[in-house]
């Protein structure tokens, strides 16, 4: 199995790229702090402010389920991916070629 170049993958793909994949709708929006359901534990409630997240710092947190990290780890607790196979969907789905680390 290759290596990915995960910093490539970060640089590539923005938070906002990914929420907007993950069909996120904010609850409330104050400049670039959004908050809303969370897409990780699923809340039951469109109205539920429980997920916040920072688009320019690039970074969520719910502290409901306690799930944080950046854009890459939103993608992987979303759909239960590990970060290897998180990285490669994500590049599929939103059309970037995968940054494959080639050994010599
Ligand atoms: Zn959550």
């Amino acid at each position: 199995m290759p290596g990915i170049d995960f910093t490539t993958v970060r640089q590539r793909i923005t938070m906002a790229e990914v929420l907007g994949r993950l069909g996120f709708q904010p609850t409330s929006v104050r400049g670039e702090a959004l908050r809303g359901p969370c897409p990780v534990h699923r809340s039951a409630s469109p109205g539920s402010r429980s997920f916040s997240v920072h688009l320019g710092l690039g970074r969520y947190r719910c502290f409901r389920c306690g799930s944080r990290g950046n854009a890459l780890e939103l993608w992987a607790a979303a759909h239960r991916l590990s970060l290897y196979e998180a990285a490669v969907t994500l590049c599929q789905v939103v059309g970037v070629e995968v940054p494959w680390i080639t050994r010599w």
